[in-house]
């Protein structure tokens, strides 16, 4: 979607009331996070692994759209799992930016066709945030960029010869454009915390702060041990 407004700060006056006329939900793409999917699959009371191979696709990496084009999760009432939606949903009508040097912008996207929300400037895109109950997916949203940077960073200073280097960027490509077929491991955070707490004596946490901790842990320490020809 367009952006009609850029470089908007937390203290950028803004306000939006929606009003669950329910036309947004459609014919959109939502990316998911590995936090943001084991979220969703607690809602719907099963594993990560069961829910990427029920609700999303290209391994994990986008909400299934109906033929209709709506949402899988929308349903008359609106959305069917609202209290754990992703970022994308919460934020919505603007869009969050962090730079390669961690400056944290937003934007105002276009108005959708026919949305029937309440838009004006009575608070503070802060505000609007809290509201939205953005934080704990902001940071871990903040934290899966931080931990992509590290993986790029791998894959590229680890391709040696012209071939390896060329398949190393159109590897970080697609895991750029959502973490594609050769990273789809890295959402299924079950399994991986799974797999790191069997091999690590340690036991499978109940909670998904703790649980999201040891999937991070883990994919380091797979950086570090495969940098070190282990
Ligand atoms: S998850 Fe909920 S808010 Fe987000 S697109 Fe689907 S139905 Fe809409
Ligand atoms: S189109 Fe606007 S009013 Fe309608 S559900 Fe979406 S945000 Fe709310």
């Amino acid at each position: 979607m367009k952006l009609i407004r850029t470089q908007l700060s937390l203290k950028t006056p803004f306000s939006f009331t929606c009003n669950c006329c329910l036309r947004c939900c459609r014919d959109k793409r939502i990316q998911l996070n590995p936090y943001e999917t084991a979220r969703l699959a607690a809602n719907r009371g099963i594993s990560t692994t069961e829910f990427i191979a029920q609700f999303t696709t290209s391994n994990g990496t986008y909400l299934v759209f109906t033929d209709k084009g709506a949402c899988v999760f929308l349903d008359s009432g609106g959305c069917g799992v609202h209290p754990d939606r992703p970022l994308v949903c919460r934020l919505y009508p603007l869009g969050r930016h962090v730079s390669g040097a961690g400056v944290e912008t937003f934007s105002e996207l276009e108005r959708e066709e026919g949305c029937e929300g309440t838009y004006g400037d009575a608070g503070l895109i802060s505000h609007y945030l809290k509201a939205q109950e953005t934080k704990p997916y902001m940071e871990a949203a903040d934290r899966y960029l931080e931990l992509f940077w590290k993986l790029t960073a791998f894959m590229q200073t680890n391709a040696s010869d012209p071939g390896q280097r060329k398949y190393v960027r159109q590897a970080a490509r697609r895991f750029k454009d959502g973490l594609g077929q050769e990273a789809s491991s890295w959402m299924d955070m079950d399994t991986a915390v799974m797999k790191y707490c069997t091999e690590n004596g340690k036991a499978f946490p109940s909670e998904l702060s703790e649980k999201m901790a040891l999937h991070i842990e883990a994919v380091e320490t797979w950086i570090n041990d495969t940098g070190k020809g282990e």
